[in-house]
């Protein structure tokens, strides 16, 4: 890797080579030099950075170091830090900030880590390409007109332009992975249950799940280690003893069993990016490990019931921001003297109606008049009209009808089965094998606005990692090299593991990139 890990520093902090303060001063350069053009950040934290940075160093002089001291880390936008912004990437949330610290930001504090700044990512962290975000596009450190992926891509352009050690994201259908992938940088998504929500703005709160980006299995072990297990004020938090992520690197894969999922090396799949996989897979042969092809037969349903369950998911979760609690409001006038338009407009079709002698017309414009909005209703509307972007516009109104009356059982329950039976194929398969090896995306990154008309186009980016989400698998993705069309532009290598399973993913990615 082209910058140095935060072992790598922790190693030169030891020796007394460098200071926490100078690690952040040269992160902060980089910012200063490149943010301009990557948009990676929405916000800096400049001087609380530097601050905190001689507070450790001071703790360290008194022979008082903390494990993490002088870990630089970006924080998706969707992941509260008190006092500081917490945008979601959208006009909704704009100017609010956070409350209270999420439980990964307080045990990443008390470790010693230091918080350089939030990163951009699409809005409400829906989307593949980092194309939603109300803060414009994100562009790939490796070739500026390609997107970073999404909806992490903040995080993993951070990452992958040395503004910071490593960087959080969270992942409800690949939001670590893919933009890991497309910047080539190191990206763990955990097991469901491993890592504390709370904090996590939710999207779809069965999904979601808070990962590092990194540039080594070894940092994405480090911060594993101090952001997992049970946390009381989030109840899907598994009481799940934590393993020591660090030493379980380095242990090779000799013996080890992997799979090939048949699935994800299909029809669709890019001829390099399948190459490149496959290489790895001969290496990691080479290393000792046995390679057998396997099933996973219902992932052709992955994308359509991830689609349905998110989308239903989010339109609750995003019911929240009415422009009365939180964020962003409409105006009152405007929506009061909208109202009174409306109303006039509507008694004037009605006498024109009734001269006219229009009797279905004059029934129907009666009932729109008595049915007219409330003055708080017509605020709601016109918040959420003017508060939230197309992509979330979209994703509320099928997750509402995939709930609604009627479609529910056809939809939202239907795809509740589905998510059972990919669940049940991957635990089938795990009694065969310890870890699967798939590419962690079809295609190699794409051009900002390639896809951006064509949501259907977009989902479908995220055919091999939205299965890892619905069955609440651990997934890490590695980078193994850069693609030969679009030339530079990184290609991942995706393990998916059984349940809680972190630490073997970690060491085989750790042999992948030896
Ligand atoms: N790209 C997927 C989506 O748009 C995944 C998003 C995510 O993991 N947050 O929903």
């Amino acid at each position: 890797m082209e910058y140095p890990t935060f072992a790598d520093a922790r190693r030169a902090l030891d020796a007394g080579e460098t200071s926490c303060e100078a690690l952040v001063s040269s992160f902060l350069k980089r910012i200063d030099a490149r943010n301009d053009e990557i948009n990676a950040f929405t916000s800096v934290d400049q001087d609380g950075a530097l601050n905190h940075a001689r507070y450790l160093d001071s703790q360290r002089e008194r022979g008082n170091p903390r494990p993490l001291a002088g870990l630089v880390l970006a924080v998706k936008d969707n992941i509260c830090i008190r006092g500081y912004p917490v945008s979601c990437g959208s006009k909704m949330l704009a100017d609010f900030s956070s409350l209270y610290d999420a439980t990964v930001i307080d045990r990443l504090r008390d470790a010693g880590a230091i918080f350089i700044g939030k990163t951009n990512c699409d809005e409400f962290a829906m989307g593949s390409s980092n194309e939603t975000s109300h803060f414009g596009p994100v562009h790939n450190p490796h070739a500026p007109e390609y997107v970073p992926g999404g909806s992490s891509g903040g995080s993993a352009a951070a990452v992958a332009a040395g503004m910071c050690h490593a960087a959080l994201g969270s992942d409800t259908g690949g939001s670590v992975r893919q933009p890991a992938a497309f910047c080539g940088t190191v990206g763990l998504k955990p097991t469901y249950g491993r890592v504390s929500r709370s904090g996590l703005v939710a999207f779809a709160s069965s999904l979601d799940a808070i990962g590092p980006l990194t540039r080594s299995p070894e940092d994405a072990a480090i911060i594993l280690n101090i952001i997992a297990g049970e946390d009381e004020r989030d109840s899907t938090s598994a009481p799940v003893n934590v393993p020591d992520y660090p030493t379980a690197l380095g242990d090779g894969v000799e013996g080890l069993r992997l799979g090939l999922p048949t699935e994800y090396f299909a029809e669709g799949l890019d001829d390099d990016i399948r190459r490149m996989v496959t290489e790895q897979v001969d290496r990691l042969e080479d290393a000792g490990a046995t390679v057998k092809e396997v099933s996973l037969p219902h992932t052709e349903y992955g994308v359509a019931t991830y689609y349905l369950i998110a989308t239903a998911e989010a339109s609750s979760n995003l019911a929240r921001y009415d422009g009365i609690r939180y964020g962003y409001r409409a105006d009152l006038q405007e929506t009061k003297q909208a109202l009174q338009e409306r109303r006039e407009e509507l008694k004037a079709e009605l006498a024109t109606a009734r001269t006219q002698g229009e009797e279905a017309r004059v029934d129907t414009l009666e009932a729109q008049l008595d049915d007219e909005q409330s003055t708080l209703d017509a605020l709601y509307t016109r918040t959420r009209t003017e508060g939230f972007g197309d992509e979330v516009k979209r994703r509320i109104m099928l997750g509402t009808y995939a709930l609604s009356a009627g479609y529910h059982d056809k939809y939202y329950e239907k795809a509740q089965r589905v998510r059972t039976l990919i669940r049940h194929d991957f635990e089938q398969t795990f009694e065969e094998v310890d870890a699967l090896v798939t590419p962690t995306t079809p295609t190699p990154p794409f051009q900002i606005g390639e896809k951006a008309d064509d949501p259907l186009e977009m989902y479908l980016n995220d055919i091999y990692t939205v299965t890892a989400n619905l069955a609440g698998l651990p997934g890490l993705t590695v980078p193994i090299g850069t693609h030969p069309d679009p030339p530079n532009l990184p290609v991942g290598l995706q393990l998916l593991g059984s349940h809680f399973d972190e630490a073997l993913l970690l060491r085989v990615g750790e042999t992948i990139m030896e």
